[in-house]
């Protein structure tokens, strides 16, 4: 973007430029065409006035004359007609008025015969005399001999019957009628039917020729130059002369120029151009400077749009910065991702792996429990079996020896071995079965009073505290929670012999549960987190197979319950189980 800046620029530039020159340009010319037709409009207003002037001036005296013809005091003596015409000249602001014969000769005159005389002998040759003798009106206009410059006009005096006896003519001085126009900023002047310039307000154009140059001395009073007036053209549909050559003339003007068909005359009119060029300048710089404000606006406006896209530009590499480093982290975490998942992956194998092995490893520990239970069963079993078998063979002896009261005693023996036989059998077949008791409300007094009843004989020697709580309902079968107490006890038993041995029973009610605790007064327990897995015994071969516990657990569990089995403070085991009491159900 940014490298476009010099070319953009430069192009602003060129615009501004092309701008300015074009506004400046119609400007200037529509300054100037309507600076020029002010003007013109404003020339025209002034050559009429003049000519009006001039024409109004000239009708003063045109009536004149013709009264002064009819006057019967024309018939007085010479020196009585000068006198009066003299007064009359004076009212009436004539140059001089003068009575001539139809010779040209002059009878009376306004002024004294010493003084200078603008009407002179010689009228009898122009044409104004001419037309009075005629009987018309002559108008003209002439140099004295003195330089000076008159219009006349003469009319003829005429008798009762017509004749013609004389001519009356005024003059009327021409520097007196510029007077009115001098002053005036356009030049104006007016020409006569030669094309001489007989009045102006230039002196340097009095008697000066637009036509051809006048060279006999007559009418002029001595030769007419000629003056370059320029040549015509025309600016915005007025009349311009350009190229005057003149002294203290402008070089360019606008023209007008009117006809005065009563006095034979032409009236013109030159008017500067300068000023209207001047306010056609104004005009080009206020377009100049118009368009230097609407470049300057433009300039700003370009400038503003170059930074809102510059901001618009940086926005969008921002964006795209920004894109980059989302598509980077979005890479990054993809990655991590992948890492992850494949570590999961291998944390799944090696679980699987850990599963396999502890699957193994519990494989293992129950063969191990296997080997240990079919062991300690062979054990078991094979004892009475071997006992079973020696008794009998023994019995055969006594048979032949005829001694009936041996063999009934061996019988004895072999049926209580057996029956050892078969109780080892049923406390597997229970492990096995897991065979269950409906629950009912059993007095837990009476569970415990049951056991101790039946393990008469294996307590001998053990002080069993119990004091017997009887009523106290809990959930159960009353068979097999009387198997769990029996273990209890047995297992208290065995734990202490040849030793003190004391066994405390108590039973007690918790917030929601029944408890019923054994205590003994034996060493403890080893292991106690193992004491309740199957087949783990501490006992020598042949004396536990490691179920009791087990089963108890299973048959504890079974009515909702629980049993835990922990080191006393005193020293010794204790042993509790949890029941649901039967009150607990009948509010559930
Ligand atoms: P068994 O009596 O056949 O060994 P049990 O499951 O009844 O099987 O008991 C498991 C083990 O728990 C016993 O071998 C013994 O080590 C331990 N045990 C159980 N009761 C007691 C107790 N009152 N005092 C010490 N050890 C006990």
């Amino acid at each position: 973007m940014g490298h476009h800046w010099p070319l953009k620029t430069a192009m602003v530039r060129i615009y501004a430029a092309l701008l300015i020159i074009a506004l400046a340009f119609v400007g200037h010319a529509l300054g100037q065409r309507a600076a020029l037709q002010d003007e013109a409009l404003r020339a025209r207003g002034v050559l009429t006035r003049a000519s009006d002037r001039l024409s109004g001036l000239v009708d003063r005296y045109r009536y004149l004359p013709a009264v002064l013809a009819r006057s019967a005091d024309l018939q007085a003596a010479p020196d009585a007609v000068s006198l009066r015409l003299g007064r009359i000249a004076d009212t009436s602001g004539a140059l001089a008025i003068s009575l001539l014969d139809p010779q040209g000769r002059i009878m009376a005159h306004s002024e004294a015969a010493e003084r200078p005389r603008p009407l002179t002998q010689d009228r009898l040759w122009r044409p104004s005399f001419r037309r009075a003798l005629d009987g018309g009106l002559g108008i003209s206009h002439e140099v004295t001999p003195d330089g000076q410059r008159i219009f006349t006009f003469e009319h003829p005096v005429a008798t009762a019957d017509g004749q013609i006896t004389g001519v009356i003519a005024i003059a009327l001085d021409v520097e007196e009628i510029e007077g009115d126009l001098r002053g005036d900023r356009d030049v104006i002047f007016f020409t006569d039917g030669n094309g001489v310039i007989f009045i102006s307000n230039r002196d340097q154009l009095t008697l000066r020729t637009m036509a051809e140059p006048v060279t006999e001395i007559g009418q002029y009073g001595g030769a007419v130059p000629e003056v370059s007036t320029g040549r015509m053209d025309r600016r915005h549909g007025v009349p311009v002369m350009r190229g005057i050559d003149v002294p203290g003339l402008p070089a360019e003007a606008i023209h007008y120029e009117r006809q005065m068909a009563r006095i034979g005359m032409q009236a013109h009119i030159l008017t500067d151009t300068a000023p209207a060029l001047v306010v056609a300048r104004t005009w080009g710089l206020i377009g100049a400077l118009a368009g230097g404000v609407a470049a300057l606006v433009l300039a700003l406006m370009s400038q503003r749009r170059a930074t809102t896209l510059a901001r618009l530009a940086e926005r969008a590499a921002a964006q795209g910065r920004l894109e980059a480093k989302v598509a980077a982290r979005t890479a990054e975490l993809s990655e991590t991702n992948l890492r992850l998942s494949r570590e999961v992956d291998e944390r799944i194998q090696a679980e699987a792996e850990l599963r396999r092995v502890q699957g193994d490893l519990v494989q293992a520990g129950k063969l191990t429990a296997l080997g240990e239970m079919s062991a300690g069963i062979s054990h078991e079993l094979n004892q009475p079996l071997t006992a079973i078998q020696t008794l009998a063979d023994t019995s055969q002896l006594f048979v032949d020896r005829a001694e009936p009261g041996e063999v009934r005693r061996n019988l004895g023996r072999i049926s209580e071995l057996a029956q050892r036989a078969g109780g080892i059998l049923k406390s597997l077949r229970a492990f096995a079965r897991k065979e269950g008791e409906r629950p009912v409300d059993v007095d837990l007094a009476d569970v415990v009073a049951d056991a101790l009843g039946l393990l008469e004989q294996r307590l001998e020697g053990v002080v069993v505290h119990w004091a017997p709580r009887p009523g106290l309902m809990v959930r159960g079968g009353r068979v097999q929670l009387q198997q769990v107490v029996v273990n209890l006890l047995t297992n208290a038993a065995d734990a202490m012999e040849g030793g003190r041995a004391e066994i405390f029973i108590e039973i007690a009610t918790q917030a929601d549960h029944v408890t019923l605790s054994v205590r003994d007064t034996g060493p403890g327990l080893v292991e106690a987190d193992r004491i309740f897995d199957p087949f783990h015994t501490t006992k020598p071969v042949g004396q536990g197979l490691g179920l009791g516990l087990s089963i108890s657990y299973g048959i504890v569990q079974s009515f909702g319950g629980q049993i835990t089995g922990a080191n006393a403070d005193g020293g010794g085991a204790i042993f509790t189980v949890h029941l649901t009491p039967a009150a607990a159900r009948a509010a559930a």
